[in-house]
């Protein structure tokens, strides 16, 4: 039921303004390939001039915080976000669940959030590498989605990331049959928290993602696109991916 690629680039905490010449170099390629959906998160610093500089490629944040606003020093509103002109959130990435603890219940509320300010949402699942050798990790990324799932979600503006923390930066990507079964069972697990509509839902592969191995994973079925981290700040290596995507 899915029929458009996504592809999301994270950069992290990379990117100053010097950079904003590769998210025009980005934004080339995506034109190039229209049957692709491409987004790249930047810093919320560059965000504003990403949005006025490139208008009509899709920009969006890291992260925002649940409440709208308040006594929380150096946090984001989805509404500071959305006004800065980010169309969509990364919310829940491995990195925050771990460096900021955020918990599911946190990640439900951001994701609600995020869309009542008008934001596409990407919730990022995925298990540690001793979940995986305890044979838990079906088990712990279901658990995950069913706890940040916003209420109300719908496909227009919800997206799932599954990216095992073990892949991520690492070089090390799970094997085909094991993305196989987990976008399996999330798409399940969609479906007993939303019905049909769960088979609209973009299920996003993370980790370790780069030109070279794109086509493959892309190829997984209930593989809907990736979502890229290293590989997403050049248009040299992001450009493959997009490219790859196009292909199906
Ligand atoms: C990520 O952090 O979302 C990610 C997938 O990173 P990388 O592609 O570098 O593994």
């Amino acid at each position: 039921m899915v029929s458009r690629k996504y592809i999301v680039g994270n950069w992290k905490m990379n990117g100053l303004r010097d950079q904003l010449t590769n998210i025009a170099e980005i934004a080339k390629v995506a034109d190039e390939y229209q049957a692709v959906d491409v987004a790249i998160c930047p810093p919320v610093t560059l965000i504003a001039q990403a949005v006025t500089n490139f208008p009509g490629f899709a920009i969006g944040a890291q992260d925002c915080h649940f409440a709208k606003s308040g006594a929380h020093t150096g946090c984001l509103s989805a509404d500071m976000i959305r006004e800065a002109g980010a169309s969509m959130a990364i919310l829940g990435h491995s990195e925050r669940r771990a460096d900021q603890h955020e918990t599911d219940a946190e990640v439900k509320s951001k994701a609600e959030a995020a869309h009542n300010a008008g934001l596409g949402v990407i919730i990022c699942v995925g298990e540690s590498e001793e979940e995986r050798d305890a044979g838990k990790a079906v088990e712990v990324v279901c658990g995950q989605l069913e706890g940040s799932f916003p209420d109300g979600a719908n496909v227009d503006w919800l997206t799932v990331a599954y990216e095992p923390v073990w892949a991520i930066g690492t070089g090390r990507v799970p094997k085909a049959a094991d993305v196989e079964e987990m976008h399996a069972a999330i798409r399940n697990a969609l479906r007993n928290l939303m019905g049909e509509r769960a088979g609209g839902v973009r299920i996003l592969y993370g980790g370790s993602m780069n030109g070279g191995n794109a086509s493959e994973l892309l190829s997984i079925p209930n593989v809907d696109g990736g979502l890229v981290g290293g590989a997403s700040l050049t248009a040299e290596k992001f450009g493959p991916i997009i490219e790859a995507a196009a292909a199906f």
